[in-house]
């Protein structure tokens, strides 16, 4: 076929140079182009399709409801679609975890997820600091991209840098526990450490490489953050939604975090996000941060559909059975390039296979998509395959694509 790209390069940027096809098609974990070739998906959306592509649930939901006229967008007036979401999360999410959060719509993007959080704990505690991590990834607009880690995004003329200090991650220094500077740094005055409003973290950085903190390490965050009255908001934008193995991450770790963003994943295709707060924290006036998107009705009845899935309890096993042959076959890999060093890590769904150099991990990106899967690079420098299948990928597709990336890594390293 033509390369795409001499049609489309003034607009589509990123993606069609790693993948030279044009998609039209979608069931599960198989995406198709035009020509009929299927590749099986790893890329998920950006973690966006934990319940694959076109879910069925989810668009026999969204069919019946758009075939009742039911409200497409309602902003902030009270809608079924909206009442019958809410209930769900509560009954099917919050509740049974004895979590007690109010739920705030923030728009269509992790994004305006993470801006709304910063927000909340800047007013509420009044002190503008945030602490956030090396190698830390919180979108793009100047609020969330002064939290985000990797230089790259970054240019001293967006003047978004202010008010934000970016402290080594869990294993960034070896085996030393950064935990410890934080407590250092808060107790110390003159560590220049303004106290801050907020700490935010992913418990496991996505797009900074795969890197997981381990459950100590975020306990002592969370105790830290507790001890000086600091918010401590978990970004679940991409690891939430049962990604890590259980609705949210943070459950390994047993914390509570005072504000949650959510996204991705939680509109099972449809644009949404909410930021969950505890109610002592709820300093929003009505109306104070709003935004028009925020209610996507198509949107709540795709979610509502969704949230079945935890109503199983053998789910999370279901997880578990799928992350265990993503591990044995990412383990298979380093032992058989044991000269080269590779290494995996990961939690879940989410792995990643750190290649140790990005161009070892484009070309491996390049032979997979031309065996049939798509899969993309994640670190400072995209040394790392990020491995992210759909939570519900049957068995045999998840298979075929760790054997396709097996045979893509063998040929890049030969
Ligand atoms: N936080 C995390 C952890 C993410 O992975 C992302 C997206 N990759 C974002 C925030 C930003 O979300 P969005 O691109 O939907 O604005």
């Amino acid at each position: 076929m033509q390369d795409p790209l001499v049609q489309i390069e003034s607009n589509v940027r990123g993606y069609a140079r790693l993948f030279p096809a044009v998609f039209n098609k979608a069931v599960g974990s198989i995406i198709t182009d035009t020509e009929g070739n299927d590749f099986v998906d790893f890329l998920c959306g950006a973690g966006s399709l934990n319940y694959g592509h076109n879910n069925q649930h989810a668009n026999a939901a969204l069919l019946r409801y758009i075939q009742a006229n039911g409200i497409q967008h309602s902003l902030d007036t009270v809608t079924t679609a909206k009442v019958e979401f809410l209930e769900a999360f509560e009954r099917i999410i919050l509740k049974p975890r004895a979590l007690d959060y109010r739920v705030q719509f923030t728009g269509p993007t992790g994004t305006n997820a993470v801006e709304a959080a910063i927000k909340l704990a800047r007013k509420q505690t009044q002190r503008s600091h945030i602490v956030a991590f090396t190698n830390a990834y919180h979108g793009h607009s100047l609020g969330a991209l002064a939290l985000t880690g990797n230089q790259f995004f970054h240019s001293q003329f967006y003047g978004s840098h202010n008010n934000v200090t970016h402290l080594p991650f869990d294993g960034y220094m070896d085996d030393y526990d950064t935990s410890l500077l934080l407590e250092k740094m808060l107790n110390d005055s003159s560590s220049g450490l303004p106290k801050p409003a907020a700490v935010i973290l992913e418990t496991i950085q996505g797009e900074g490489g795969v890197n997981v903190a381990s459950d100590t390490w975020l306990r002592r965050i969370a105790s830290l953050c507790k001890e000086h009255e600091i918010h401590l908001i978990v970004d679940d934008i991409q690891v939430g939604n049962g990604r890590s193995g259980k609705f949210f991450s943070f459950e390994h770790a047993g914390i509570t975090p005072d504000i949650v963003c959510v996204s991705k994943s939680i509109g099972s295709g449809m644009p949404m996000s909410i930021v969950l707060i505890r109610p002592e924290i709820d300093a929003w006036k009505p109306g104070e941060h709003t935004g028009t998107f925020r209610g996507n009705n198509l949107a709540f009845v795709s979610a509502r559909a969704v949230l079945e899935y935890w109503n199983d309890p053998s789910f999370e096993q279901q997880i578990e059975d799928r992350s265990q042959i993503v591990q044995q076959k990412l383990q298979a890999i380093c032992l058989n390039h044991i000269d080269q060093s590779l290494s995996f890590r990961g939690r879940g769904m989410i792995w990643g296979l750190d290649m140790r150099c990005g161009d070892l991990a484009s070309q491996t990106i390049q032979n997979a998509f031309k065996e049939g899967l798509l899969i993309e690079g994640a670190g400072a420098s995209d040394q790392v395959l990020k491995v992210l299948p759909a939570l519900t990928i049957e068995t045999s597709v998840l298979q075929e694509g760790l054997r396709i990336l097996e045979s893509a890594v063998d040929a890049a390293i030969a």
